[in-house]
């Protein structure tokens, strides 16, 4: 049994909830259910990033405390992870107190170790950001990521010596080419080091809303430090035990490109200052455009999921970002877009396969899946080494966190099972059956043979559709006559009652089960 910890950022509570954190978190989910699938060890860590000066902002102008605000925000934080169907073991919130505690404790192992020192701090600060930059990291003299002017600072901080980390990241990310995936943004951290490092700021004094600093009252720990040890505080109080043996180092953060830095640079170093192993993989997917632009609240053009979620399911949502764009790579979404892939692949390709299957099993043999004949062994079946081999590729490809392209796999199979009912023709078969002699038998035994092919396809695919589209793959168990083991339970059972991945082989479905034809899985959306 392997073992795998999986994080998503944590996400920031002065923002709205938009298509980004359903993306992320959707895909930590589909990578988290496979792991479980397979048998492993599985901790899937989201949550919310609750300090800051944007916080203590926004509290004010409600003219609430910080804590009151965040206490109401969360609630729609907590809300996408359960809308896109995520099965995270825990949900982290900055404010918990057992992660203010070990945050203090872990900056002050840094401050032990003699990596952090005091000193004043002039520059262009980005509020929005909450970081300093240089004149040439701005963009015509605005910040890159908000378009709005820098204010100078100065203050008196505490400052990690990044600086002093150099030579080791760059020797970790050299013996690592995976450390951070996929290639080209391993290529952009390694290059932002191999340009040398700057000692950071890690504490402000004009901000009350955050965590104190250990050793000096007057300054609070900086937001983004704060965040990122919640990767690790979790694993010291979240529900379970001995997290901190079990799953640390993580396997994978996964997180856009806007946060590189802070995660493949920042975060290894403070690890290694405070003496932890560092993460296994970083996975830097890319952003769903709207308009050919990062979506982002500032520029106002954001695609609401909620409201298709709402109305098709969370299935459909996660099928479509995981269908539409590569994994690891930006692409455009649309509303229409997602109309179109609903239609054309869960509708028809998927939708259709079941019921026609169903159906044909309810007309032709009185509802029951035949046996396979008694001559015909598994293997024989046409389908039998293609289906084998999308199994294989599927899981090589879910294990690469290649998600996209192990949707893209499985979906071969999918349209294979359709064609495979357009070539047997089954109604024919049923029809030649009919005949008296030795034809009519033989086709009535090829119509058995066939019915129970797309039967079994369909439940080789609740297996390897589990990790993307888990309500659908329950569903497909349950026409099948797969019985779940305990109907009606909360998604927490739900989840331990998904196919284990030793499922995913041709030709386990015995004969007899009784199929359940039902409502079309996937509606048409009419426009
Ligand atoms: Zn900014």
């Amino acid at each position: 049994m392997g073992r795998f910890y999986i994080t998503t950022p944590i996400y920031y509570v002065n923002d709205v909830p938009h298509i980004g954190h359903a993306y992320t978190t959707a895909a930590a989910d589909v990578a988290a259910r496979f792991h479980r699938q397979l048998g492993d060890d599985v901790f899937f860590l989201t949550g919310t990033d609750e300090h800051g000066t944007k916080v203590e902002q926004a509290a004010a102008a409600r003219g609430l405390t910080p804590k009151e605000h965040v206490d109401e925000v969360v609630v729609k934080f907590k809300e996408v992870a359960a809308r896109v169907g995520a099965s995270n073991d825990f949900f982290i919130r900055t404010t918990d107190p057992e992660h203010e505690r070990f945050v203090q404790g872990f900056v002050q192992r840094c401050y032990d170790a003699g990596d952090i020192y005091k000193s004043s701090y002039a520059g262009l600060y980005c509020p929005a950001c909450e970081a300093y930059y240089t004149e040439e990291n701005l963009v015509d003299g605005l910040c890159p990521d908000h378009g709005t002017e820098p204010v100078q600072m100065e203050e008196e901080n505490y400052f990690f010596r990044l600086s002093a980390f150099q030579e080791r990241l760059a020797a970790h990310y050299r013996s690592d080419r995976d450390f951070v995936r996929p290639r080209h943004r391993y290529n952009e951290a390694l290059s932002f080091i191999d340009q040398g490092l700057d000692d950071i700021s890690i504490s402000r004094a004009t901000l009350k809303w955050g965590i104190a600093v250990p050793w000096d009252e007057d300054q609070v720990i900086y937001v983004w430090v704060d965040a990122l040890i919640n990767y690790l505080s979790a694993m010291h109080y979240a529900p379970g035990q001995d997290l901190v043996s079990r799953f640390w180092p993580p396997s994978y953060h996964l997180m856009a490109q806007d946060i590189l830095k802070f995660h493949g640079i920042i975060w290894p170093a403070l690890l290694m200052s405070a003496g932890y192993e560092l993460p296994e993989h970083l996975f830097i997917h890319g952003y769903l455009k709207l308009g050919g632009e990062k979506m982002s609240k500032t520029r106002g053009n954001v695609m609401d999921p909620f409201p298709l979620i709402e109305q098709y399911g969370a299935d459909p949502f996660r099928f479509y970002c995981l269908r539409e764009v590569s994994f690891g790579q930006d692409g455009m979404v649309s509303e229409e877009g997602f109309k179109a892939r609903y239609n054309s692949e869960l509708a028809n390709d998927l939708g259709n396969l079941l019921s026609r299957t169903t159906s044909m099993i309810g007309k032709y043999r009185g509802g029951a899946v035949p046996a396979p004949p008694p001559d015909r062994t598994p293997g024989d079946s046409p389908l039998a080494a293609e289906a084998a081999e999308v199994a294989v590729t599927a899981r090589n490809r879910l294990e690469e966190m290649d998600l996209s392209a192990a949707l893209e796999t499985v979906w071969t199979f999918v349209r294979r099972l359709n064609r495979y009912v357009e070539e047997q023709a089954p109604w024919k078969l049923a029809k030649e059956a009919g005949e008296e002699g030795a034809a009519g038998e033989a086709a009535a035994t090829a119509l058995d043979a066939t019915l129970w092919d797309l039967a079994e396809g369909l439940r080789l695919l609740s297996v390897l559709l589990h990790p993307f589209v888990p309500a659908t793959a329950a569903t497909i168990r349950e026409r099948l006559g797969l019985k779940s083991t305990d109907e009606g339970a909360e998604a927490a059972s739900m989840e331990s009652a998904a196919p284990g991945w030793e499922e995913a082989v041709w030709g386990l479905l015995p004969g007899g089960l009784v199929v359940v034809t039902g409502a079309p899985l996937f509606p048409r959306i009419e426009d």
